[in-house]
């Protein structure tokens, strides 16, 4: 019988999947955290559902306070006192990050989407804010205490997320010290933020993506006062250890991160970084569906034995094992990947570019594995699985959310199709993938992606899902053999 064993713990899972894996004393003490005292106060949080908005104060002042219960505090500040932020910045290494969020989103998916949109508002202050900024506003974001900022990454509005060159009417218009924005943003994580990055238009700035830049807002104005305005909080089936909510800024105080005219570079970094806290979430999750769904086999019997002893499901434990180690090696080939190269800025290098194809791939590969994980895992679990006393259906709802926030499957074909049109990432990629691919089989889906680029463009979308599938599991197989 094989042994499932690893299945159970983030850190050994880990450690049989990395050659080295850092911090280990560090994420031991994560995980017995999280199994012990994080999990009862993670579920309490889900089956709560949406926090409260307070909007005013009782004299009347408008303060925008999401009130969750105080376990929720405890829970959420133990990832950044354990450096979830800083130590990116201090260590110059995403590893410590991912290695982390891999370990804490085995418990809960959703809080780290506070993590990695803190991240995405540090990484770019750190990159492209002025010397100003950076000493103004660094500090708060890297503490180490739970005085800690959050941030935020704010993009989305009303009329869509996937075209954000039609979609963003957010407008920014210069002012004497900063810039004044204007606009509602429709979905927006952690809408409490101290410090959020977001997505606008300058005044007269061209349409399209080309003309959108990225501000730096806080959430006071200079006097105090606040600088945007919370309208409302949605109520979402999971990810509800982070408040989801819609943002009106109203000539809110900003600060313009690089030039008016790289913004859509800086949006994409940030989406780079997210993306990737996706794929590394993802594998987690379906980890952590894996691991109750073998709990219960152990357990259940049925016609005379535990249900794991029955050949039909031994065997899909077994063939699942293998494609959770495969979706985990496309995962972290993502995070280091992106370790090299998050400090690139335009024009990037061929690495950024293989980088991208890969992040692409993976963030649709391993969303789409989790969703099947959890769905597979609720149906190991039987009629029990669809009971929200028993946890198993919480997965399922926290899976369907990482297949569209940071960019629908649709997206991450359309962009890897893009990538690899204009500048031949998929070259970069079989190049990369040559040393540990059977060249016959290499060859062959080279053949193929060769012959797909070629087709007329309609055509090319059209029929893009089945090779990108392909390419993708082609990928994380060839990586897993690493
Ligand atoms: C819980 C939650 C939290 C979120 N938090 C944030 C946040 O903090 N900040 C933020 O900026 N955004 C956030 N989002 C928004 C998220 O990024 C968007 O939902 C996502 O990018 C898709 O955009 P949309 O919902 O507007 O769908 P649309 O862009 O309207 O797309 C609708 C459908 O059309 C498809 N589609 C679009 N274009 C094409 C095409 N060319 N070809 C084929 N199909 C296409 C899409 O894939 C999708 O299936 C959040 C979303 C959720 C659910």
């Amino acid at each position: 019988m094989t042994d499932f064993g690893a299945l159970r713990s983030p850190l050994t899972f880990l450690k049989t999947q990395l050659q080295d894996v850092p911090n280990q004393d560090l994420l031991e003490a994560e995980e017995l955290w999280w199994k012990h005292d994080g999990l009862p106060i993670s579920h309490a949080i889900d089956r709560a559902g949406t926090p409260w908005l307070r909007m005013f104060d009782r004299y009347g002042k408008r303060v925008d306070e999401i009130l969750y219960p105080p376990e929720y505090q405890t829970m959420l500040r133990r990832g950044y006192r354990s450096g979830v932020v800083w130590r990116a910045l201090e260590e110059k290494s995403l590893l410590p990050t991912y290695l982390l969020m891999h370990t804490i989103s085995f418990y809960d998916p959703g809080i780290c989407c506070p993590y990695t949109v803190s991240l995405g508002t540090a990484v770019p202050l750190a990159k492209y804010g002025s010397a100003e900024l950076q000493s103004r506003f660094l500090p708060q974001l890297t503490r180490k205490d739970d005085s800690v900022w959050q941030g935020a990454t704010w993009m989305t509005e009303i009329k869509g997320g996937s075209d954000l060159g039609a979609a963003v009417e957010t407008i920014a218009r210069p002012s004497a010290n900063y810039w004044q924005l204007t606009g509602d943003k429709y979905f927006t994580s952690n809408a409490n933020a101290e410090l959020a990055v977001v997505a606008a238009r300058p005044e007269g700035a061209a349409a399209g993506v080309r003309g959108l830049a990225l501000f730096l807002v806080p959430r006071h104005r200079e006097n105090g006062d606040l600088n945007y305005f919370i309208r409302r909080l949605k109520d979402k089936i999971a990810t509800r250890s982070v408040p989801t909510g819609e943002i009106e800024l109203r000539d809110s105080e900003a600060h313009l991160l690089g030039s008016a005219d790289s913004g859509i570079y800086l949006i994409l970094e940030v989406l780079n970084l997210s993306r990737v806290a996706n794929s590394v979430v993802s594998v987690a999750l379906a980890q952590r569906a894996m691991a109750d769904a073998l709990s219960y086999a152990e357990h259940r019997a049925a016609f005379g034995k535990p249900i794991l002893e029955h050949p039909l499901l031994h065997h899909q434990f077994e063939t699942r094992l293998g494609s959770l180690r495969a979706a985990f090696a496309l995962a972290w080939e993502s995070v280091h990947l992106l370790s090299e190269v998050w400090m690139q800025r335009p024009p990037y290098s061929d690495r950024y570019h293989l980088f991208r194809l890969v992040a692409h791939l993976a963030k649709y590969w391993t969303a789409e594995f989790a969703v099947d994980s959890a769905k597979w895992a609720m149906e190991v679990h039987g009629g029990l699985g669809v009971l929200a006393e028993y946890g198993a259906e919480r997965w399922l709802r926290e899976a369907v959310i990482l297949a569209i926030w940071e960019g629908t499957p649709h997206r991450q074909i359309l962009d890897a199709l893009e990538v690899m049109d204009r500048k031949q990432a998929h070259k970069l990629l079989f190049a990369h993938l040559a040393a540990f691919a059977p060249t016959q089989d290499l060859q062959a889906m080279q053949s193929e992606v060769d012959r797909h680029l070629r087709l007329p463009a309609n055509e090319k979308e059209a029929l893009a899902e089945p090779l990108f599938k392909k390419l993708a599991v082609f990928t994380a197989e060839t990586l897993g053999r690493k």
